[in-house]
Parts: C-alpha cells; sequence; structure tokens
C-alpha cells in the first residue's frame, strides 16, 4: 500500500495555505510612526489655520496620526471604505482627543472629520490589531508615554520664535525619549523653515516605541530651524 507524504496530503496543503493567508493579512505593514504637530507651525503658514469650535488648543504638540509603515519607506492607505469612522465608537474618548488631538483647518471644526480622515486613511491599513476604539485609544495612550515638549524644554528649546540647530531637536528628544525622531519642517510666512512635525516609530503591535527602520530625516528642514510660539 502506497503512504501518502504529508506533503501531498489535502488536510496538510489546505492548512498550509490557510496558514499563509492568515500571516499575510495579519503583516499587512511593518510599524507604525506616532506623528505629532506643533500648532504654532501650521498656524504659521500662507494656508493659516482656524481654532477648533472647542477652542484654541493648549500650547502643545497635537497628535496628526499613528500611521502604519513598510520598512522599504512606503505606507498603506485607505485600505478598507466599508470600515468606515463610526464617532459613538469612541465617545468615551473625545474630550481627550479634542485636547490632544484637535484639528486646526478651516474653517473651525469640531475634529469629527480629522478623526475619521485619519482612521479611513490609516486607521484601516491598521485593522487586523487594532479596531476603531483601540486606535484612537492607542494613540492617545502613545502620545502619553513620551512628552515631547517636556524633551525640548529640558534641553533649553522654547517655543519662542529663535532658531535651534535640527541636531540640537533631534539630541533632544533622543536623551528624553531613547528614541530617534524623525523631523519635518515646514515655512513660516517670510519662508523661514521651522518645526512642524515630530514622528516617533512603534512596533507593529503598537505596544512601544522603537528605532525607526527608516529615518527620512529632516529633508524638509535646514539646519538650523525655527520653533515658534503658539
Ligand atoms: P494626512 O492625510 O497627512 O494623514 O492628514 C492630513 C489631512 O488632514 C489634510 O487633508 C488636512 O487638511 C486634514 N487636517 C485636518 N485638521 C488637521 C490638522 O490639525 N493638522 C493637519 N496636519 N492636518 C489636518
Amino acid at each position: 500500500m502506497k503512504m501518502q507524504s504529508n506533503h501531498d496530503s489535502p488536510f496538510i496543503m489546505l492548512a498550509t495555505l490557510f496558514s499563509v493567508l492568515v500571516l499575510s493579512s495579519s503583516q499587512d505593514f511593518d510599524f507604525f510612526y506616532l506623528v505629532q504637530e506643533w500648532p504654532g507651525s501650521h498656524c504659521d503658514t500662507e494656508q493659516g489655520c482656524c481654532y477648533p469650535t472647542t477652542g484654541k488648543p493648549a500650547s502643545d504638540f497635537g497628535i496628526h496620526g499613528l500611521w502604519p509603515n513598510y520598512n522599504d519607506g512606503s505606507y498603506p492607505s485607505n485600505c478598507n471604505s466599508s470600515n468606515s469612522f463610526d464617532a459613538s465608537k469612541i465617545s468615551d474618548l473625545i474630550s481627550r482627543m479634542q485636547l490632544e488631538w484637535p484639528t486646526l483647518s478651516c474653517p473651525s471644526k469640531d475634529g469629527l472629520k480629522f478623526w475619521g480622515h485619519e482612521w479611513k486613511k490609516h486607521g484601516t491599513c491598521a485593522e487586523s490589531i487594532l479596531d476603531q476604539h483601540a486606535y484612537f485609544e492607542t494613540t492617545l495612550k502613545l502620545k502619553n508615554k513620551i512628552n515631547l515638549l517636556h524633551a525640548l524644554e529640558g534641553a533649553g528649546i522654547q517655543p519662542n520664535g529663535q532658531m535651534y540647530s535640527l541636531e540640537s531637536i533631534t539630541s533632544a528628544i533622543q536623551v528624553a525619549s531613547g528614541y530617534t525622531p524623525r523631523i519635518q519642517c515646514n515655512n513660516d510666512t517670510s519662508g523661514n523653515s521651522q518645526l512642524h512635525e515630530i514622528s516617533l516609530c512603534v512596533d507593529s503591535m503598537a505596544a512601544d516605541f522603537i528605532e525607526c527602520p527608516v529615518l527620512p530625516n529632516g529633508r524638509s528642514c535646514g539646519s538650523s530651524i525655527e520653533f515658534p510660539s503658539f
């Protein structure tokens, strides 16, 4: 009687196919960027800004988003149009989101459109590990693990309109957090390069910070950049 090898068994073949499908759908990105924005540098531009309907945000970094990324620097986006943003799923988080994830786009808004955009474009690409509530709650939690403004102020870097070296900003975050940040700049109305966004990398389970697999650092910045007040 001919024995069937494991390789030929329809059961083994099906199980292998299943595990390949499960693995490929759970590994749909490599890491996250937690991106935070300095509100003064959003407002201080040609396009300007509008304060949210809930009032002027604190003079602090605000969340832009939690973005799944690939190790080669590219990223997935708009991954599931059928999983649309539903504010009722995050009703317990709204008051914290208004404080820590304010919208600055015009005309003034309450934040729902910005949060919905972030969920649709980025959050749906990490739905294998974070549902809507977990996506927003985890992002808030990660922001509160490392206080970027304290890190900068601890190194004498204040939002006072002065110029600081890109290197000193990077090093202040590195010393305080243990991780190298990605720094992005924009231009104020006079064309000066200014500190706009700081990103830190987070592992693919959204559990903890990691050193960034790719760091297209400071490409948008001059070697000396302004830190405007807000
Ligand atoms: P991204 O597509 O880069 O994830 O998010 C940027 C989008 O969010 C833009 O369409 C922008 O108009 C909108 N948006 C709404 N509020 C804000 C805000 O406060 N900051 C930033 N950077 N984008 C905002």
